[in-house]
C-alpha cells in the first residue's frame, strides 16, 4: 500500500492487521465505499480470520455513517457472500478477507449488485474519495441501519446443487476427503458433499483464523496430509480450499495433487461437449492445455491479464459462461461469474458420475505438458524499464503483452515472463511437451533478462 493513491491490488485491499490495515483505516475505507454507493443496501461478510469481527464493525461504521444500510451475513466463503448479493437483491457487498494470505493479513473486497468485484475504474473512484477525504457523511436522522441476515450458506449450497445431476452423483456414493485448511470453506463444503450422497472425511474443517494445520494457500507443498489421507482411505477424491474457499485444488484417488489449470481444462472439456463454440476466459498464466482443449472441442479462448477480477469482468462483458485460473479458481457462469470452490467441486463430481471414470483417468486423458518455473530478484524501480527492454528484444517472436511478456512457439511450448505485482521479482513460467524444452526455455530467457538488468543498472 506504499504507492500513492493506490489501495486496491489484483484482489482487493490487503495488508497486515494493525500495521497496514488498522481499524481507523478500515472505517475510512468503509466511508469511502459508502460515499461511492450513496445510501444503498450492502452485505458485509467475512472469512474466519482473527480480525474479522473487528474489521466488520469498523467497515460497518464507515458504511452506515454515509447512510448505507448494512446486512451482516457473518462468516462465510467469499462465493457464498457473492451469491447472496444477487439472491437478496443487494446493491453490493464488502467482504473482509485476505483469501490465502498468512494469518496476520486481512483485506477488503468490494462487489457490485451482481456479486462480481467492482471494475478498476470504480476502485479508482473509491480511492479518490478516500485520499481526498470527500466522505458524504449522512445527517443524524439518515444514518444507515444494521441488520443480521442468516442462512446464506444454505441458500448458496442449494444453488450450487441445481447446476449438477444430484441423483447421478448420489448413486455413486463417492468417498471424498475435504481439507478447507481451517478456512471458511469448512462451513459449506462438507454440507454440499453430504447432500451429494458422498461419504465425507474432513481434515482441518473447523474454522480457525490462526491456520494451525497448514498454510492457507492450497499449493502442492501444503497438501501432503490430504494426499496421504486420500490414498490411505482409498477415497475417490480429495479437495482443498484456500481461506475464503473460492479456489479449489484436487487430489486423485492415487494421491496425486493436480494443478488448477489441469482441473479447469477437464471442466472445460465436458463444458464444451455440451456448449460448442463457447468462449473460455483465462489469464495468460494458464497452461496451453486450455487452448488445446478449446481447439479440440470447439471453443474459443480469450486470454486476460492475471487476476480474478479481470476474468470475472471479461466474462461479464463477453457474456462468457466459463473461466478459470492456474491457481484453482474456476468461474462457472450459469451459477455466477466468480471463482467458486464449492461449485467447482460439484462440477468435478458431476463429471466423475457422468463418465463413470476415476479422477486419475479423467486427468490422464488430457494432453500432458511439462512445466518449469523460476524467478529472479529485480528492484521494483527498474521492473517497468526492464520489461520494456525485454519486450523490444523479443519482437521477432511477436510477444503477447497482455500481462508481462508471453511467447508462444509452434511446437506448443510457451513462456510467460512477468514482474510480480507485490514482490521485487520477475517470474518465469514455461511449459512444453518435453521437460528438456521447458527447462531450456527458462534457462535461455532468464539469462537474457539478467543481461538486460545488468545494462540497466550500469
Ligand atoms: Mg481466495
Amino acid at each position: 500500500m506504499s504507492q500513492e493513491r493506490r489501495l486496491f491490488g489484483t484482489n482487493g485491499i490487503r495488508g497486515i492487521v494493525n500495521q497496514d490495515l488498522t481499524p481507523e483505516f478500515v472505517i475510512n475505507i468503509g466511508a469511502a465505499i459508502g460515499t461511492f454507493f450513496k445510501h444503498k443496501r450492502l452485505l458485509v461478510g467475512y472469512d474466519g480470520r482473527t480480525s474479522n469481527i473487528m474489521f466488520a464493525h469498523a467497515v460497518t461504521s464507515g458504511l452506515t455513517a454515509t447512510g448505507c444500510d448494512v446486512y451482516d451475513v457473518g462468516t462465510a466463503p467469499t462465493p457464498a457472500i457473492q451469491y447472496a448479493v444477487r439472491k437478496h437483491n443487494m446493491d453490493g457487498a464488502v467482504i473482509i478477507t485476505a483469501s490465502h494470505n498468512p494469518p496476520e493479513y486481512n483485506g477488503i473486497k468490494v462487489t457490485g449488485n451482481d456479486g462480481i468485484e467492482i471494475s478498476r475504474e470504480d476502485e479508482i473512484k473509491i480511492e479518490n474519495i478516500f485520499f481526498d477525504k470527500k466522505f458524504n457523511l449522512a445527517e443524524w436522522n439518515k444514518i444507515g441501519q444494521t441488520h443480521t441476515l442468516n442462512g446464506i450458506i444454505d441458500e448458496y449450497v442449494e444453488a450450487v446443487e441445481t447446476h449438477v445431476n444430484i441423483g447421478a452423483i448420489q448413486k455413486k456414493h463417492f468417498h471424498v476427503v475435504v481439507d478447507p485448511g481451517n478456512g471458511a470453506g469448512g462451513l459449506a463444503a462438507p454440507r454440499l458433499l453430504r447432500d451429494l450422497g458422498c461419504k465425507v472425511t474432513a481434515l482441518n474443517a473447523n474454522v480457525d483464523g490462526t491456520f494451525p494445520n497448514r498454510p492457507s494457500e492450497p499449493r502442492v507443498e501444503n497438501l501432503g496430509d490430504l494426499a496421504v489421507a486420500v490414498k490411505a482411505l482409498s477415497a475417490d477424491l480429495g479437495v482443498a480450499y484456500d481461506g475464503d474457499a473460492d479456489r479449489s485444488v484436487f487430489v486423485d484417488e492415487k494421491g496425486e495433487i493436480h494443478a488448477g489449470d489441469r482441473t479447469f481444462a477437464l471442466i472445460e472439456k465436458y463444458f464444451l461437449l455440451k456448449n460448442k463454440g463457447a468462449t473460455i476466459v483465462t489469464p495468460v498464466s494458464s497452461s496451453y492445455l486450455v487452448k488445446e482443449i478449446a481447439d479440440a472441442y470447439g471453443g474459443n479462448v480469450v486470454w486476460t491479464k492475471v487476476g480474478s477480477t479481470v476474468v470475472s469482468q471479461t466474462m461479464k462483458k463477453l457474456k462468457a459462461k466459463l473461466g478459470g485460473e492456474e491457481n484453482g479458481g474456476v468461474f462457472y457462469g450459469p451459477h455466477q461469474a466468480v471463482r467458486d470452490g464449492a461449485m467447482t467441486t460439484a462440477l468435478i463430481l458431476d463429471i466423475m458420475a457422468k463418465t463413470g471414470k476415476k479422477m486419475s483417468t479423467l486427468l490422464g486423458e488430457l494432453p500432458r505438458y511439462f512445466i518449469e518455473k523460476d524467478k529472479i530478484e529485480c528492484p521494483n524501480e527498474i521492473k517497468e524499464q526492464l520489461l520494456k527492454a525485454f519486450t523490444e528484444l523479443m519482437q521477432k517472436y511477436k510477444p503477447d503483452t497482455t500481462d508481462g511478456v508471453k511467447l508462444w512457439f509452434e511446437d506448443k511450448s510457451s513462456i510467460l515472463i512477468r514482474p510480480s505485482g507485490t514482490e521485487p521479482i520477475f517470474r518465469f513460467y514455461a511449459e512444453a511437451k518435453t521437460r528438456q524444452k521447458a527447462e531450456q526455455l527458462v534457462r535461455k530467457h532468464k539469462a537474457q533478462l539478467v543481461q538486460l538488468m545488468k545494462k540497466i543498472k550500469t
